[in-house]
């Protein structure tokens, strides 16, 4: 039994977009930026691919710059950004992803950058009043705020970021890789200068993303070559994964409201069985219990610690069911959520994120559920064998 509920780390790839990445990897092998007939074939279909991408996004294709993947796109956003427009200070959040946090640590060592975090509440929603003041204070920053967590998976709404940022003539960035797809998000309405995708979180290719960069913006050159990509990132352009991109895109897209449906039924169902267990000092982090706002997929729950550091994750990992305690980019680095140490300072127990696919079923939720019961069920059977061993003695 293999149930995969760890989909905000990443996707597995949809058949039909690996159909549409075949001939790219193996009969359409020319080099892009050859000018003969496979060459041009190949170029084309980049150009076809950014064009699917911008439209769904309601953009222009020249605002859509290949990257390998959106931790890429976030580096080039805010390191262009603070260089071009000369900006000095920074306003984001403690809960962005480390590709945005790191990122600005370095600058805030490196280039002397004035750092400030926005309030949230106890839930993770950013206090627009508090941005306002620090905006007011500090007008023409740079404002970077992800559309949805994806540990928690908490809705910004961008629409009411950029207004209030625009007042102030700050430049916004927003990493919408956990949004794209997935909810509506329209770049061309929204406001917002720089955003960025990444197409193994939609069931498309690894290793491939974009940067949306406005018009209006400036672009440093990230990679000095043969002029790809308008000559801002130079090197032959991933072909079959850009082609997958737009395919995975599409499919979401189309699909949208019915995977909205089928993820927020699969939620409500966990959310439900988590609760029926009656669990001592079991709550849900952030919004992720709320059906409106936050992302459909994505559900993290803190449990009780389990006896001898037996971790949750593991048992349910022995049984097949691979879930997450944060993001997989901390996984790597071994440290906790700094998502929830920041939200919940305080807090012990095990903290576990399940997030779904269209590809889940009802019957995995249920078995998810049956599985937690049983490996709390039994724990509590031993501290009670335990206890009445230890009165015996
Ligand atoms: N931002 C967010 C919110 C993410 O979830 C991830 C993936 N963990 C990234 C950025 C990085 O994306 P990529 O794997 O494409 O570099």
């Amino acid at each position: 039994m293999n149930i995969y509920l760890d989909n905000a780390a990443t996707t597995a790839i949809d058949s039909e977009v690996l159909n549409a990445m075949m001939p790219y990897l193996y009969r359409y092998y020319g080099n892009p930026s050859s000018n003969h007939s496979l060459g041009r074939k190949v170029h084309e279909a980049i150009e076809t691919s950014r064009k699917t991408i911008a439209d769904i996004l309601n953009v222009f294709p020249e605002e859509i710059f290949f990257t390998s993947g959106a931790t890429e796109a976030n580096n080039w956003a805010i390191t262009s950004s603070l260089d071009a427009y000369r900006i000095k200070h920074i306003i984001t959040s403690p809960i962005e992803h480390k590709s945005i946090l790191e990122t600005y640590t370095e600058h805030f060592y490196k280039n002397k950058i004035k750092l400030s975090f926005v309030n949230l509440d106890k839930k993770g929603n950013v206090n627009l009043g508090h941005l306002t003041k620090l905006l007011s204070e500090n007008p023409r920053s740079l404002v970077s705020l992800m559309h949805v967590n994806n540990e928690i998976g908490n809705i910004t709404n961008l629409e009411e970021v950029s207004e209030i940022a625009k007042t102030y003539r700050a430049v916004v960035h927003s990493d919408t890789v956990q949004s794209l797809g997935k909810i509506q998000l329209n770049l061309g309405t929204n406001g917002v200068d720089f955003a960025v995708g990444s197409a193994h979180k939609i069931h498309g290719p690894k290793g491939i993303g974009f940067l949306f960069a406005r018009k209006r913006t400036t672009l440093n050159t990230l990679l000095h070559g043969g002029g790809q990509e308008r000559g801002y990132r130079g090197g032959t352009e991933n072909v079959a994964s850009i082609v997958g991109f737009a395919k995975a895109l599409e499919i979401a897209d189309q699909n949208i409201e019915k995977n909205k449906k089928h993820l927020a039924f699969l939620k409500e169902r966990l959310i439900g069985s988590l609760l029926k267990l009656g669990l001592d000092d079991f709550e849900f982090n952030g919004e992720s219990d709320s059906l409106t706002n936050s992302l459909p997929n994505i559900l993290n729950a803190r449990f009780p610690s389990l006896p001898d550091n037996k971790l949750l994750l593991n048992i349910l990992d022995e049984q097949g069911i691979q879930v997450s305690s944060g993001s997989a980019c901390l996984n790597l680095s071994k440290g906790g959520s700094h998502v929830i140490s920041s939200l919940y300072p305080k807090s012990d127990g095990e903290n576990v994120r399940f997030s779904f696919s269209k590809y889940n079923s009802l019957f995995e939720i249920d078995t998810t559920a049956r599985a937690i019961a049983r490996a709390f069920r039994s724990e509590k059977r031993k501290i009670v064998v335990n206890e009445l061993s230890y009165v015996h003695a």
